[in-house]
């Protein structure tokens, strides 16, 4: 492979949702980087700060101490306006003026989009994507850079809601996040042994979860947890529980959102290491000369996905997975 001799200095950025373990991502551009001599410059709030020129010299001592921290040192932004060309040519020419010959973009999937209308329009540059988002969602790779942190903390926060559940024979409706995809749903109930989950791959009509949640295998049991994916047809955890009531209104039940804790917390192992490795595999290809890919891992290989295909397919579940949680819970 033709190694890129040009390439002395790249930007590194993070965009859309924040996950645990971009900062450990970030940290293996700056240092694989450095260690190849290419100066890194942090662009700051993702591309708003192409467009608005935020951008800061990275060097390796700049990341230290990082890999352990949750969010992201560079910051994050939604930039509607990069959907206009009008400011992408800003963001183009101020990359340009920076002498900043190719990007690293973390982010998901509207981070990725909006890496491909850029490289749509100057064709000329050179930019690569890493999934950073808890929803797992992401075509091109196995896992995406925080579900592992976000699975491992919705699940403590339910070991916990569990036994409120059980003393007080309640049914907990619990809600987690994934608006399009029911990844951390299933992980945490196969996990919780959660007596149903609404996800949206799966649709489930309510009349079918109070049938469920009384038939005989369960004993009569009125206490236990539902998970439910904040993306499902029948609405929040609040609104199913409440339809829930009307049909069973002997049941107690409780809601608990968790919400943005999910999203946050120092990554766990497993995120820094697919981080470090995806981050490595981010400045490997830019060095190969490699452009309009998402690094992702699949079977531990570092796997080029084009950007429109990571953007138009998506990660699916395994419905047999769904099946087992089913089989197993009681
Ligand atoms: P995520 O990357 O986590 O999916 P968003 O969907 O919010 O987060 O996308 C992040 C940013 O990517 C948006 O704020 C916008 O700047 C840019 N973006 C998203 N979709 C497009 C698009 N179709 N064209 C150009 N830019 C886009």
């Amino acid at each position: 492979m033709e190694y890129m001799k040009n390439l002395k200095r790249i930007g590194v950025l993070t965009s859309g949702g924040d996950a645990p373990g971009m900062n450990a991502a970030i940290r293996a551009v700056v240092r694989t980087a450095v260690y190849h001599n290419i100066e890194v410059v942090g662009i700051r709030r993702g591309f708003q700060g192409l467009i608005e020129k935020q951008f800061m010299s990275l060097q390796s001592q700049s990341v230290s101490r990082t890999v352990q921290l949750g969010g992201t040192l560079l910051k994050s932004s939604r930039c509607p306006r990069f959907r206009e060309k009008q400011y992408r040519k800003i963001a183009y020419d101020n990359l340009r003026e920076a002498n900043i010959d190719a990007l690293v973009v973390i982010g998901g999937d509207g981070s990725f989009r909006g890496a491909e209308d850029f490289l749509e329009d100057f064709k000329d540059y050179h930019i690569v994507g890493v999934p950073g988002t808890i929803d797992n969602d992401i075509y091109g790779t196995d896992y995406t850079i925080g579900f592992d942190t976000a699975i491992n903390t919705a699940v403590s926060a339910v070991d916990k809601i569990k036994d409120t559940a059980d003393s007080h024979n309640m049914i907990f409706f619990v809600e987690v996040m994934g608006r399009d995809a029911g990844f951390i749903a299933l992980y945490t109930s196969i996990s919780e042994g959660a007596e149903a989950m609404m996800i949206p791959e799966v649709p489930t009509k309510i009349e079918q979860l109070c049938s469920y949640l009384q038939t005989e295998r369960r004993q009569n049991k009125t206490s236990g947890v539902v998970i439910v994916s904040e993306g499902d047809e029948n609405g929040s955890a609040s609104e199913i529980a409440e339809k829930v009531k009307k049909i069973l209104p002997n049941y107690e039940t409780r809601v608990t959102t968790l919400g943005h804790i999910q999203r946050g917390g120092s990554p766990s192992c497993r995120d820094r290491v697919l981080a470090s490795l995806l981050g490595n595999g981010a400045v490997e290809a830019l060095r190969k000369g490699i452009s309009g890919v998402m690094i992702g891992q699949i079977n531990n290989e570092i796997v080029y996905t084009p950007f429109r295909e990571a953007t138009t397919r998506h990660n699916e579940i395994n419905k047999y997975w769904y099946e087992i949680a089913h089989i197993l819970s009681l």
